[in-house]
């Protein structure tokens, strides 16, 4: 079986999409390939820090493999927080302190129309490849919702009423900017 590894070391996130792979790949994460390293995320776009880690992990340790990076980005304060969003109130990196800072923003617009949008880049045989999810969705005025994380409690999908905080992990997967971005990869792959 061919080994992938994914640039990761969110067991929760392995699972997930080795279950999606069907067998066809052996999926591993950087600790299994022996990259016990922090890998660099400072490029100033989420396709740049996607290939970024996946160039890094096929150069230094000659594995195929591919890498992730999600942001949200808000209409009406010029695509904010964007490639930004994991520190957007500061370095404490603070879930609640990110939210106050996007609603404290919103306070006087018009519009909260925004995105999740999830970039892969994959590296495979020496080739690159690119894959991008996106869920559109407005932000809510308070928080709603106690499940999963980051800007969750505070996004409702677009055709939806309660926010990504308010569903199971199902119902979110099935329509996520993640979800959407895994699937157009492994589709990708079970082609090869
Ligand atoms: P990452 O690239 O998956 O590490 O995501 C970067 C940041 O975007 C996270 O720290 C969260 O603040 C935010 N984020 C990513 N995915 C989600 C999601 O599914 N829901 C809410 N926030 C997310």
């Amino acid at each position: 079986m061919k080994e992938l590894c994914f640039a990761t070391n969110n067991r929760n996130k392995i699972a997930e999409v080795s279950q999606m792979l069907e067998g066809k790949y052996k999926l591993l994460s950087l600790e299994d390939i022996g990259c016990h390293e922090e890998l660099a995320e400072d490029q100033d776009t989420l396709e740049g820090n996607s290939r970024q880690k996946a160039r890094y992990v096929w150069e230094k340790y000659k594995v195929n493999c591919f890498a992730d990076d999600t942001g949200l980005e808000v209409d009406a304060i010029c695509g904010e927080p964007g490639v930004y969003s994991a520190r957007y109130a500061g370095p404490q990196r603070s879930d609640s302190d990110n939210i106050n800072k996007v609603l404290h923003k919103l306070e006087d617009q018009e519009s909260r129309r925004a995105r999740f949008r999830t970039s892969i880049t994959l590296y495979l045989d020496d080739q690159e490849y690119q894959f991008e999810g996106i869920v559109n969705g407005t932000i809510a005025h308070e928080y709603k919702g106690n499940k999963g994380f980051g800007y969750d409690p505070v996004f409702i999908p677009e055709g939806h009423e309660k926010t990504f905080a308010e569903m199971d992990p199902a119902e979110k997967n099935a329509i996520s900017h993640r979800g959407r971005a895994m699937q157009k990869l492994i589709q990708f792959l079970q082609q090869k």
